[in-house]
């Protein structure tokens, strides 16, 4: 009797909550009528390439992002700038400069496209040089073909100052005229301004440097989206292949799993799990349904496929197993199944489980 007293007057409440509910939305709906009355077109086009990976690539700002087992001389990881997108590829600035070279060999009627520069960029992707591991992952670079370049003036005044600085090194720029023996740089100098506290500054400006000079090359790469995969948490580029995911309950928590992919080099694999968790709060009878809260961890793969939640009794609750929510009072368990899908070769599929009580 008591119970169902509780529930007559929460039916009042939730039919008046209902009614200001339907108002406020109708109110929420002229407003975004309004709305897209005037940024329809933008809106539109925003939503049409919603989840693709050129997406993580906006508003980067300075963050770096690094390709998984690229190292400069064998130990420092390479951190690059994103300096441009779209849907295919995604364009990269290093942040350190590669080595040194002249800008060419004396003949000052010599531009870029012939010049030692270009060469010395172009063969960071032959075997056994730094980014040989590149070579078929490249997209094409307008007028340079499959290949590393370098920035010109133009594009360079479009960067932020910390992607100009870098690692804090001069670095050349493609421009040069004919009959000149100069040629752009990005001129780095660091300075101490003793009017400013101390302050350390940079000069980092365009100049023009001696052809026959050495300087920093920093190269830029175009990556073909469709040949190298990305992990937003990690803002690791890895080489793509077939993930074999492995799926475990977590020892402790028999609702939470640990997910990973057993490949060598995966950046969803050894040193990092990737988790998911299933938890029922206990309640007191109200009359309404349980809610199951499903936690994806961030990273979590769009491979992994979820069941629906099912539940059933146990300690004497009769409740038979069920996709339905129990209103009931009584002792429960809830469950979901999580696999790695179908077509890969280890199906795996692992089955979570929380318990609770309707008091
Ligand atoms: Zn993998």
């Amino acid at each position: 009797m008591k119970e169902s007293k509780i529930n007559k007057i929460k039916g009042k409440e939730n039919k008046s909550s209902y009614v200001l509910f339907l108002y406020r939305i109708s109110l929420a709906l002229m407003l975004m009528i309004s709305l897209l009355a005037i940024t329809g077109v933008k809106s539109a086009a925003a939503s049409e390439s919603k989840n693709s990976t050129a997406d993580y690539f906006k508003d980067m700002g300075d963050k770096t992002v690094r390709i998984r087992n690229l190292s400069l001389n064998g130990y420092s990881p390479v951190e690059w700038y994103v300096i441009g997108s779209d849907s295919e590829t995604v364009t990269l600035l290093s942040k350190s400069i590669f080595g040194t070279s002249i800008y060419t060999d004396h003949d000052v009627n010599v531009l870029y496209n012939n010049s030692d520069l270009k060469a010395y960029v172009e063969s960071l992707i032959e075997d056994g040089k730094a980014l040989a591991m590149l070579k078929d992952l490249l997209a094409e670079a307008s007028g340079f073909g499959k290949v590393p370049y370098i920035l010109n003036e133009n594009a360079v005044k479009t960067l932020s100052e910390t992607k100009r600085r870098g690692d804090g090194n001069s670095w050349w720029l493609r421009d040069k005229e004919k009959l000149s023996n100069h040629a752009s740089i990005l001129y780095l100098y660091k300075y101490t301004d003793v009017y400013h506290s101390q302050m350390e500054s940079y000069d980092n400006t365009v100049r023009g440097q001696n052809i026959w000079d050495s300087c920093g090359v920093r190269p830029v790469i175009k990556l073909d989206l469709n040949k190298i995969n990305y992990n937003p948490r990690s803002r690791v580029f890895y080489l793509k292949h077939t993930h074999k995911w492995d799926l475990e309950t977590d020892s402790k928590n028999s609702n939470i799993a640990l997910v990973k992919c057993l490949v060598k080099d995966c950046p969803y694999g050894q040193n990092e799990e990737y988790k998911f968790r299933l938890t029922v709060a206990d309640k007191n009878y109200d009359g309404s349904v349980v809610e199951a809260d499903l936690h994806k961890y961030p990273g979590f793969h769009k491979e992994i496929f979820l069941s629906d939640v099912y539940y059933e009794g146990r300690n004497g609750t009769v409740y038979k197993k069920n996709i339905l929510p129990p209103t009931a009072k009584g002792e429960y368990t809830a469950f979901i199944d999580l696999s790695s899908g179908e077509g890969t070769s280890d199906n795996n599929k692992i089955t979570l489980s929380d318990d609770f009580t309707i008091k």
